[in-house]
């Protein structure tokens, strides 16, 4: 880097690549330091050589309509498709459509922030149990625990109760309950924000893994590990879009260290944890197979909900019909999985979707053709999935969120405090959030 820039970037994700696009049109010289050989963190497209289409490692869906994304594609004229298909549950031993939605939501809407906090796990246990309990309410309870564990990649013993109503407001604001994916994948989107970066003159430097912080009131000053050996670099302030496992478990040191309150905050704060993997096989085989619960056929399939031991979630790619599907496991599910190899997980996948299908692992491998999976735990620029409150973490990501004696700054899906922590739009706008706040600060000269 050849003259110190006005603001140094951690992570070039979502979060630190829309920063830098709108600090740098504010006239700030920016550099991005980014710590593997790609942009785009937690977003992580591959392509399907025979499909021609997206496989994501990573995010796959938008939530809802945020305007943070939406807006980006309709200037990029970037298609973005919603989802088709039907939900399919495994209950019983059979596959059949789902009939509990109702019971669960009715459930969930009794989910409150003006009791004291709890767990989803107490919160079930109490809202569930007495006079009122029947087979069908104990149903609903089990699907619900799934969704949340599912969705929020939680341990429901550990997931706050208002967090969850935080985060069901927010989605009512967006049309949550809906979802779509990006014609080309969230590359598309990593794409749009490279060639921004580059217009506005900002740069990236790869392979550059940040170690050490040391930091005081107008210059903090970080040794990362670079290719030929280790490097230090300055500017008057930086932003840290870290993911909150690697804030939690110290792999960035910092001189001195955090202060307490935000150390007090990473611990009322969780990394969720989730292992998916794509499977593409010789054709869409399950949209031949029958329903044992009515005369229907599979061809309709969007998701299929379980309670499987290995990956309890599936998904197609309707309304494209492609003979690719995902599986997904949350959770306790993942840390099964976390550091095994290639072969382990897709074998955990076939003898998962053997079952669910009611066809031999065997007729499956014939048919498989490949296999695309990360290890999100044991990646150590991520390591884990996303991000929740714990109970009695109300706050938590605001303090997180706080700047240090305008030398540091925070950003990054953990750090946004609106309800969409965890997603990629929370990811861009904890970073419009940061902008404003260094953008403000009192006695910055250049603007
Ligand atoms: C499997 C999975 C599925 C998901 N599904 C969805 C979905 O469907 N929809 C959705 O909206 N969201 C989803 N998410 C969440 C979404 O991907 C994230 O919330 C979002 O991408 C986070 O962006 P970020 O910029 O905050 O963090 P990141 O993308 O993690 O960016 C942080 C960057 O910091 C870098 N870094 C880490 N340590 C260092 C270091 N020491 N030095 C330098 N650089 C470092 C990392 O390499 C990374 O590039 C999913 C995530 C996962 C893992």
């Amino acid at each position: 880097m050849s003259s110190d820039p006005d603001i140094l970037i951690v992570g070039a994700g979502a979060a630190g690549l829309s920063a830098a696009v709108q600090l740098a049109r504010a006239g700030m010289q920016v550099s991005i330091l980014e710590g593997r050989d790609r942009i785009g963190g937690r977003i992580f497209t591959k392509t399907d050589p025979v499909c021609n289409a997206p496989v994501e490692l990573g995010a796959e869906f938008i939530h809802g309509c945020p305007p943070e994304i939406w807006d980006l594609l309709r200037r990029h004229k970037i298609p973005a498709q919603e989802l088709e298909g039907e939900t399919w549950c495994y209950r019983e031993g059979a596959l059949g459509q789902c009939d509990f939605f109702s019971e669960v939501d009715e459930l969930l809407e009794k989910m409150d922030d003006r009791s004291p906090d709890q767990s989803f796990s107490e919160f079930l246990q109490k809202c569930c149990s007495g006079a009122e309990v029947n087979s069908k309410l104990l149903e609903a309870r089990e699907w619900a625990r799934s969704y949340v564990t599912g969705f929020h990649a939680a341990d429901p013993d550990l997931i706050s109760v208002h967090s969850l109503v935080k985060g069901t407001r927010a989605d009512e604001g967006i049309d949550g309950d809906r979802a779509f994916r990006i014609r080309g994948g969230y590359a598309a989107l990593i794409e749009v924000f490279r060639r921004q970066v580059h217009d506005v003159g900002a740069g990236i430097q790869l392979n550059t893994a940040v170690r050490n912080v040391r930091w005081g009131p107008g210059v903090v000053e970080m040794t990362c590990d670079y290719a030929n050996g280790p490097i230090t670099v300055r500017a008057p302030r930086i932003l840290l879009t870290l993911p909150l496992a690697v804030l939690q478990q110290g792999n960035v040191r910092f001189s001195p260290a955090l202060p307490a309150e935000k150390l007090d905050a990473l611990k009322k704060l969780e990394m969720g944890k989730v292992t998916r993997i794509t499977l593409r096989f010789r054709e869409r085989f399950w949209e031949h197979l029958p329903s044992s619960r009515s005369d229907k056929t599979l061809s309709k399939l969007g998701f299929l909900l379980s309670h499987e031991e290995w990956f309890p979630t599936w998904w197609t790619t309707l309304p494209e019909k492609l003979p690719l599907i995902t599986g997904w496991a949350p959770f306790r599910h993942a840390e099964q999985l976390a550091g095994q190899s290639e072969s382990f997980i897709t074998d955990k996948a076939l003898e998962a979707l053997s079952r669910l299908f009611t066809l031999s692992k065997k007729d499956l491998e014939a048919q498989l053709e490949a296999a695309c999976w990360h290890d999100w735990q044991k990646d150590p620029f991520a390591l884990g999935a996303y991000s929740y409150v714990n109970v009695g973490g109300d706050g938590a990501q605001e303090t997180l969120a706080m700047p240090i004696e305008d030398s540091l700054f925070f950003a990054g899906e953990a750090t946004d405090f609106s309800g969409h922590h965890g997603t990629v739009h929370g990811a861009i706008a904890s970073g419009a959030r940061a902008v404003k706040e260094i953008l403000n600060q009192p006695g910055r000269e250049k603007a």
